[in-house]
This record gives structure tokens, C-alpha cells and sequence, in this order.
């Protein structure tokens, strides 16, 4: 059968009351792999019924937030408690939020309000964002970009064909969510600006109860229903719907997470590389993870909702025996989690690791505003500096952090301590086009360390590692 599934369903709306376990079984019975209930769109009680919903059956997800009708409902107490709702073990996603200028339900000002914090908590909870945006595309991208939702990126729901709007969320990581309107008659050009977008860019969704796609239009929607869209997209693509169903379902799992194993320790090469975290102090131009592609050969690398615990990884550890060799690195800075790091490491080191290696950027002294390599140099024995440019201003274009130019004095002066401290330190920078080789070895060759050119992979690893 071909694999449905539904990104956007508010299920726990009033429309459901009668059926909605019928509904929900025709979803399933339709090929319907899972179902994202929205929890935003009836105030806080419309969270708790989402997770309850999401809570009584195996595939129905979650997601909390308040939307941006409802935006000034918002306080800090809403805030807290939407936070705790987020730890749920259902809830996958924090939305959905934006902005609504078209009826503008709730004054500008307060929307804007409640989608910085909701975005801020999205970041700090490592989930998506589910976007709501009408009548104010410019600003709710313009919101994401300053407040670097591209980190946890997710979905802009019930895209309307704004190609600005698409180029501008594609390159953020985010994904578009394509409903009922598509098969409208009046939908054209919508149809010719998805014509356009990548599939695997694309998501599907039903916004049930609201437009149904032809032939319910006007009807009540619901889950089962995405077959049409599905089919819609099919046709604008010449695509087959089993070979598009694939796509768009492998999209949604690495959006959301769902039905995704987290890789905490992963070999390579014969070295043990781990993934305790993907936060980061910088924001590379250059970096895989804000077009959400997280993947190191077949290993998925996002972390969704937590970072592994002590106890995880070490359990991880243990699975993967007998590498001299563990190196710290992933999407994220090992540094943000110094704690964590200092307690595997240690661990590494009781149990006959020769050598623990750290992946960084070189940036711990600026955050915590004190020598972490001092710490670090009970159990790490190699680091590896992401150095990146021969100069500040090269370097503050290509890493973006809030530290600005001054960050790269941080970053060689890393390096100098790092040179007293252990045994074996590399400064490395990205093979980008147009970058100076020469001038950022001669930088790392000043310092008096080894110097490391690491390949820049324009398409994603994994895709690489397919093609080979
Ligand atoms: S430090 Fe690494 S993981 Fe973080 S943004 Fe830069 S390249 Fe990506
Ligand atoms: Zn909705």
C-alpha cells in the first residue's frame, strides 16, 4: 500500500467529537504511517487534548505551542507550562507558531513576541517548529533567520507558493507542507511553484478539518485524505506515487524525528567517533545541519529532543568495543556539554582508550570565560581546532557566532594553550571554494601545530556515500 501520513491534523478539534476513532482508523487502514496532531489553535486546552490523543494511539504524534490568533493569550506562565508539555515523550514538535497578519486575530506586536520565545524554546527543547505564516512571509522568515531557528528547523505548514518564501526556508533547513489547496481549480499557481521546488524538500499534510482536496472540497477533511495530495503532487511532478510516497515519508522522519534511532557512537575508519550533542557556538556557512542533512555516511546524527545521558552513552560505548581510538565530534560542539565531556572522557580513559580526541571549535575559553583546556587536559590527549581563515573578518564570515571577530584571537589562542596542554594538536579548515589554503596553514605554522585540510562536501555524505 502506498505510505501516507499526515504532518498537520487537529484531530482534538470540535469536528471529531463524534468519530474520531473511525477517522483515525480509515487513516491507518489508508496507509497512513503516523499522524502529527497540532496542539496550538484552542489555547492550552487544545495541548493537553493533542497529547492526549497522541497518547491513546501508537503512531499520533504531538506538537504544543499557541497559535498566532491566540498570541495574546501569551505570558510567561503560558510559556512554562508549553515548555513542560514539550518534555511529553509524545510530543515532537513546537507548534504551530508565526504569524497571521491576514486577520490579525491578536496585535502584531504580541505574535511577534510569542514567536521569539517559541522559537527560543524550540531550540532549547531540540524540537522543530511547525510555521504558521499568513500575510506576513517576509517577517516570519526574517524572525527565523535572526533567532537561528535553522537550527532545529521543521516545517512551514500549508505553503502557499511564495517562491521567496520557499528559497528563503529551504536554505534554513526547513521543510514546505503542501495541503488540499493544491488540487483546488483556482490553485494554479501554486501548482507551478511546487512544480519548481525539489521533492526532497517537500511534506504533506491535510490541515484537517479545514480544506478538504477535491473531490471533498468544502467537506470536513481528515487524515486519509493526503492520498490526494499525494497524487496532486505526483501529477505536477511526472512522478510515480509510490516512488514520491517514499520520499515524502523519509522527508517527514528526518523533519521530525519520528521512527528515528539516535546515533550516539558511530565507527569510522577504525576510530569510535561520538555525538553527545548538536548545539554549537557557530553557525558555518558551510555546515551540512541547516539544511537539516545530519548524515555521516548512514548514520543519522540529528539528536531529537534530548542529548544522550551518562548512561546512554556509555551503554553505547560498550556496544562498540575496542577502539583505541575516540574522537568527539558530530553536529555540535562536544564543549557545550563540558560536564558530559569530562565524565566520558574520564570514563574512556579508566577503561584503556589510547587516545581521546576532541573535535572542536576552539571557542570553550570565550563561552565560559575561563581555561578549559586546563580541564580538558586530564583525559583528552588530541585536539583537532576548526581554525577555518587566515584572518578574523574571513573567519567571522565563514563560522558566525555572536562572539564576532574577536572569536578568532579565541580561537589561535585555543590553539597556543591547547599546544602546551596535549600531546597531539591539529588546526583544521573546510576545503571551501575560494578559500586560503596557504595563509591559514601559515597561521596554524605560526602557532606550531599541525594543519589539516578537511574536505567540503557540497552534497550530503550520505548522498555521496550512495552515489559511490
Ligand atoms: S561548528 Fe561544526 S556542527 Fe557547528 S555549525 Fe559549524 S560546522 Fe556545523
Ligand atoms: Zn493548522
Amino acid at each position: 500500500m502506498t505510505k501516507i501520513y499526515d504532518s498537520h491534523a487537529h484531530l482534538n478539534f470540535e469536528g471529531y467529537e463524534q468519530d474520531r476513532e473511525e477517522v483515525i482508523h480509515r487513516a491507518f487502514d489508508a496507509g497512513t504511517q503516523f499522524i502529527i496532531n497540532i496542539g496550538s489553535g484552542m489555547g492550552m486546552k487544545g495541548n493537553y487534548d493533542a497529547i492526549a490523543i497522541a497518547n491513546a494511539h501508537d503512531n499520533i504524534y504531538a506538537t504544543v505551542g499557541l497559535h498566532p490568533h491566540e498570541a495574546s493569550l501569551f505570558d510567561e506562565q503560558v510559556l512554562q507550562e508549553i515548555g513542560r508539555l514539550a518534555d511529553e515523550p509524545k510530543v515532537i514538535a513546537i507548534g504551530e507558531v508565526g504569524l497571521d497578519y491576514h486577520y490579525l486575530h491578536s496585535p502584531k506586536e504580541s505574535q511577534i513576541q510569542a514567536f521569539e520565545a517559541f522559537i527560543e524554546l524550540a531550540r532549547d527543547k531540540r524540537l522543530p517548529l511547525v510555521i504558521h505564516s499568513r500575510d506576513a512571509n517576509k517577517e516570519s522568515m526574517s524572525i527565523l533567520r535572526k533567532m537561528h531557528a535553522g537550527d532545529v528547523a521543521g516545517v512551514i505548514h500549508s505553503y502557499g507558493g511564495d517562491r521567496e518564501q520557499a528559497a528563503e526556508a529551504i536554505e534554513l533547513g526547513f521543510y514546505l507542507s503542501i495541503n488540499g489547496i493544491i488540487t483546488f481549480k483556482n490553485a494554479q499557481s501554486l501548482r507551478e511553484a511546487v512544480a519548481e521546488l525539489p521533492v526532497d524538500r517537500l511534506l504533506i499534510e491535510t490541515d484537517c478539518p479545514f480544506l478538504s482536496p477535491v473531490p471533498y472540497r468544502g467537506k470536513r477533511n481528515e487524515p486519509a485524505y493526503t492520498s490526494y495530495v499525494l497524487r496532486a503532487i505526483a501529477e505536477i511532478k511526472h512522478m510515480d506515487e509510490d516512488t514520491l510516497a517514499d520520499i515524502l515519508l523519509d522527508n517527514a522522519i528526518k523533519a521530525f524525528g519520528v521512527g528515528v534511532e539516535q546515533t550516539i557512537a558511530y565507527p569510522l575508519d577504525n576510530r569510535l567517533y561520538l555525538n553527545i550533542t548538536n548545539r554549537c557556538t557557530n553557525v558555518c556557512v558551510f555546515c551540512p545541519k541547516f539544511k537539516n542533512d545530519y548524515y555521516v555516511k548512514d548514520y543519522p546524527l540529528k539528536l531529537f529532543k534530548t542529548e544522550p545521558s551518562y548512561e546512554e552513552i556509555i551503554r553505547a560505548l560498550q556496544r562498540l568495543p575496542g577502539y583505541d581510538d575516540v574522537v568527539f565530534v558530530g553536529f555540535g560542539e562536544p564543549t557545550q556539554r563540558l560536564d558530559m565531556l569530562l565524565a566520558v572522557s574520564k570514563w574512556l580513559k579508566e577503561h584503556g582508550t589510547k587516545t581521546v580526541r576532541l573535535d572542536t571549535d576552539g571557542l570553550g575559553n570565550l563561552v565560559y570565560g575561563r581555561d578549559i583546556t586546563k580541564e580538558l587536559g586530564g583525559s583528552i590527549d588530541a585536539v583537532s581546532v576548526s581554525l577555518n581563515a587566515p584572518d578574523a573578518k574571513t573567519y567571522i564570515k565563514l563560522c558566525n557566532n555572536k562572539f564576532g571577530e574577536a572569536s578568532y584571537e579565541a580561537v589561535k589562542e585555543f590553539i597556543k594553550l591547547s599546544k602546551a596542554r596535549f600531546k597531539d594538536v591539529t588546526a583544521t579548515m573546510v576545503d571551501l571554494p575560494n578559500s586560503d589554503a596557504a595563509a591559514t596553514r601559515a597561521v596554524a605554522e605560526m602557532l606550531g601545530v599541525k594543519f589539516r585540510i578537511r574536505p567540503y562536501y557540497k552534497e550530503s555524505l550520505r548522498y555521496k556515500k550512495e552515489k559511490e
